[in-house]
């Protein structure tokens, strides 16, 4: 069963939600607002128009996006071809030259030319089709990022410029992408000073070994890649709207190596968080059920406390609980959503999916909703990778106990997707009114690390701050208390301005025909 089908599958289950419907709170809705309610409505009656309707409703942003992840095949085969990369035919892995036809590696230029082999190295490359083999969701998903790999070799700056123009597509006004420049050169650093329980002296060691090299030239990398985008976007000539997405970063910590390596990606993440306000927080990433994910979580999360410890203030959001029974033993669904929150001090949790097998899980349901800790979403993801989806994620319980939600992408291009695919899929599976799409899309900015204090004084309730209080959301001209608090904040500037999108959005839809 391909994605599209899979699609207009739950399409048909629009009859069957439930309504868990949730007015919107907050500020008083204007007469356009109303308006674009009620058309939204009209819309999920005649759920072919969602997609339309919800790529242009602005969304705040995606929080959680893989860069490499988020490029579609066609184009890392446009990259290898344009680049001389090879093919291995028998592993559908693209690989670096020197090519060899005999054996089974040919310039991927020839390797594609037919329709038939071109169309069998997008499927896999990505999730596309993955329902017709033999291999499981999880393991394809995964396989993918091995198969293109040599694809994205100088091409990260390719790849950005592809999730800011398709960010820009779609109204999203915001991207915190995780990428991972830097952290081979940590490892080898991990490697060469070897391991020490005493995490406060492993981390001095690794700085008189080294790290702040690794950090000054993993910042260049940085720069470098947004430079790119910007070139390729051609932002300082014609400046497509593209160039106006934010975009900040997350480093990328790989979990699956030996502690002391895993410890140095650690400590790179944290200085340049420190250092870089490009790059606003830090992600463990690598499959979590992979084993030594498994076995070193405690310790991981430790780790990551311990340099909270060393350097406060950083944000931290991590992959937990994207595992489901069956999957891994039982014991290992108990306890990591809250080691993430309780030891490693996590501020956002990503998937969470095995909430409800957790210890004590009403308990931090309870908590995570009073300290809003918030959760990002990933309905397709959770779908093609872990098989859970509709009634049996834990998307309600979460909205039930108030716990914050965001909805994000996961890796667009692997699973085919979009972020307003995403928004089309959790209006549909959960029957959602336009007050809750638009309480997701101005969550996305509230939980963002973006720096600054966020615009709500009540993030439920959308109330502003007082200093915006008098003001109309959003609005071009702000009074001078209103204007000089957002000045001082980047996370409230980027709210006023999704605000001025909500207003210009339902403005359209109440009146004209976009
Ligand atoms: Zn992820």
């Amino acid at each position: 069963m391909s994605l599209r089908r899979t699609l207009g599958g739950w399409l048909a289950i629009l009859a069957l939600a439930a309504c868990t419907g949730v007015p919107a709170a907050g500020p008083a809705a204007t007469a356009n607002e109303a308006a674009t309610a009620t058309r939204f409505e009209a819309a999920k009656r005649r759920p072919a128009e969602l997609p339309a309707f919800l790529r242009a409703m602005p969304k705040g942003g995606d929080l959680h996006n893989h860069l490499s992840g988020t490029v579609y095949s066609e184009n890392f085969i446009a990259w290898a071809i344009a680049d001389g990369l090879c093919l291995i035919v028998a592993e559908h892995t693209i690989a670096p030259p020197p090519c060899d036809a005999a054996a089974g590696r040919p310039p991927i230029a020839d390797a594609v030319q037919s329709g038939t082999a071109y169309n069998r190295l997008v499927d896999a490359l990505s999730m596309r089709n993955y329902a017709l083999g033999a291999v499981s969701g999880h393991n394809q998903f995964f396989a993918t990022f091995g198969r293109f790999g040599a694809a994205e070799n100088g091409r990260d700056g390719d790849m950005l410029a592809e999730a800011m123009a398709r960010a820009a597509d779609q109204n999203i006004g915001y991207l915190e992408l995780m990428l991972s420049p830097g952290m081979a050169a940590a490892r080898r650093l991990g490697a060469e000073v070897g391991w020490d329980d005493d995490l406060a002296r492993l981390h001095r060691r690794l700085i008189a070994a080294g790290l702040p090299a690794v950090v000054a030239q993993t910042r260049e990398e940085f720069g470098a890649i947004e430079s790119r985008a910007r070139a390729i976007l051609d932002c300082a000539g014609a400046h497509p709207p593209a160039c106006d997405v934010t975009v900040r970063f997350l480093a990328q910590v790989i979990r699956v190596f030996p502690p002391e390596q895993v410890f140095a990606q650690t400590a790179l993440a944290f200085a340049l968080v420190e250092t870089d306000p490009r790059i606003v927080g830090l992600n463990f990433v690598a499959p979590e059920d992979d084993r030594v994910s498994l076995r070193d979580y405690r310790l991981h999360m430790r780790m990551i406390g311990a340099l909270a410890k060393q350097t406060p203030g950083v944000p931290v959001t991590l992959h937990a609980g994207e595992l489901t029974l069956g999957l891994v033993p039982p014991e290992d669904l108990r306890f990591h959503i809250r080691d993430a929150i309780e030891t490693a001090g996590a501020r956002r949790i990503g998937h969470g999916v095995d909430i409800l097998y957790e210890d004590r899980p009403y308990q931090l349901l309870r908590r995570m909703a009073e300290d809003q800790v918030a959760v990002e979403i990933n309905l397709t993801s959770n779908d093609v990778i872990l098989g859970v989806t509709g009634k049996a994620h834990p998307f309600e319980t979460y909205r039930a106990y108030g716990v914050p939600l965001t909805l994000s992408t996961d890796d667009e291009g692997v699973s085919r997707i979009d972020l307003t695919h995403e928004y089309v899929r959790a209006t549909v599976t959960y029957d959602l009114g336009y007050g809750d799409v638009k309480a997701l899309s101005r969550n996305a900015l509230t939980y963002a690390f973006l720096a600054g204090t966020s615009l709500w004084q009540d993030s439920r309730t959308f109330r502003p701050v007082r200093a915006c209080a008098d003001d109309p959301l959003g609005s071009r001209t702000p009074s001078t208390a209103c204007a000089g608090f957002l000045r001082a904040s980047e996370k409230a500037t980027a709210q006023w301005r999704l605000e001025e999108a909500f207003t210009a959005f339902e403005t359209d839809m109440a009146t004209g025909t976009p």
